[in-house]
């Protein structure tokens, strides 16, 4: 019988890495497709060896071609963290825009099913709490995180629009904060910048007065989400995520306790449009995939930090 093909978009990401090795893991041909600019080609340089992997040197937000059948494509081909999306707002517009397009157009031809990395940002500066995915969000489409959160925005319109006027199959997974092995120490994002700190021995950097919350998960468990949203027959969109959350104040404690140093702060000011308080409503996540989150922020946190002590350079004294 021949394998079931998937394209992973963004395959040589964070997330994208990780879904790469899922899918090798079950048995599939894994085709990844990724332009590298805030990708790195070591997440996926274990794969190069297996004849069941391919990569493609390709921004996805020009016309996208792959030779043979797809059975499933999985959009996760975009800048994620604030630092990259700052930089690059327009290749971030385009690449949820004509990207999305340009692979919702392949997926039809393909006949395959599609699945979107849609994201918490849908919900902007949340009025409601915790987030349900009947609640439509509080985005300033203006504001800096604009280019990103109404990229996303679109990005499920036009998967629902070829959903409901093609009837293609499609999938939309709404990701909370999620963290693991093959982050960027240097993504500017809360979870990679404490614990490089701490293991630098500086101070961690605090943006307002840390009372704002954040809901971490686990690589594992997000992965596992996705893969059960893909199989299933559900085309609304669906929260995976941890709901376990977090003061930032609370969280550097954390971070400091276990990387063994004294707490040290430097506050800083909060960015424009800083989300105060996020928490996935991961009910429907339960009931459609029976899914829920099993590797708890101590677990994840050490698997997390033995990945970014092999990476950073730790002075002398704090080894
Ligand atoms: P990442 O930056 O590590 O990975 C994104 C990948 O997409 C990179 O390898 C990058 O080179 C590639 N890429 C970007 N634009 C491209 C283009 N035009 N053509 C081809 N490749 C392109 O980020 P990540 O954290 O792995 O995020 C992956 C996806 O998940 C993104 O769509 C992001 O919006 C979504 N997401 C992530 C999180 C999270 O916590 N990490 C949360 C919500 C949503």
């Amino acid at each position: 019988m021949t394998k079931k093909r998937v394209l992973i978009t963004g395959g040589a990401g964070f997330l994208g890495s990780h879904l790469c090795d899922r899918f090798i893991k079950e048995g599939y041909h894994v085709i990844a497709m990724d332009n590298l600019i805030t990708g790195n080609l070591e997440n996926i340089e274990h794969l190069f060896k297996l004849k069941d992997f391919e990569f493609y040197h390709h921004d996805v937000s020009k016309f996208v071609h792959v030779p043979g059948k797809l059975d499933y494509i999985l959009h996760f081909a975009s800048p994620a963290s604030p630092i990259d999306y700052l930089k690059i707002p327009i290749q971030t517009l385009k690449v949820g825009s004509l990207g999305t397009h340009n692979l919702l157009g392949l997926a039809k031809n393909k006949g395959a099913r599609m699945l979107i990395a849609s994201t918490s940002e849908v919900y902007g500066d949340p009025l409601v709490h915790p987030q349900n995915e009947d609640y439509w969000g509080n985005v300033n489409p203006v504001g800096p995180r604009g280019c990103y959160d109404e990229a996303k925005r679109f990005q499920e319109a036009m998967t629902m629009a070829y959903h409901m006027h093609h009837g293609l199959e499609t999938r939309i997974v709404r990701i909370f904060n999620t963290y693991g092995p093959r982050m960027r120490l240097d993504d500017g994002r809360v979870l990679p910048a404490f614990l490089s700190q701490a293991l630098r021995g500086e101070p961690l950097s605090i943006f307002g007065d840390g009372s704002q919350t954040r809901s971490f998960c686990y690589v594992d468990d997000l992965v596992e989400g996705i893969y059960r949203l893909l199989l299933s027959d559900y085309a609304l969109p669906v929260n995976v995520g941890n709901p376990s959350e977090i003061t930032i104040k609370e969280f550097a404690e954390e971070i400091c306790k276990l990387t063994g140093v004294e707490l040290k702060v430097e506050y800083q000011p909060l960015p424009q449009d800083d989300p105060q308080k996020r928490q996935p409503d991961i009910t429907r996540a339960k009931e459609i995939l029976g899914w829920e989150p099993q590797v708890d922020r101590a677990e994840g946190l050490k698997r997390t930090l033995e990945y970014f002590k092999d990476k950073i350079q730790v002075p002398a004294e704090t080894a």
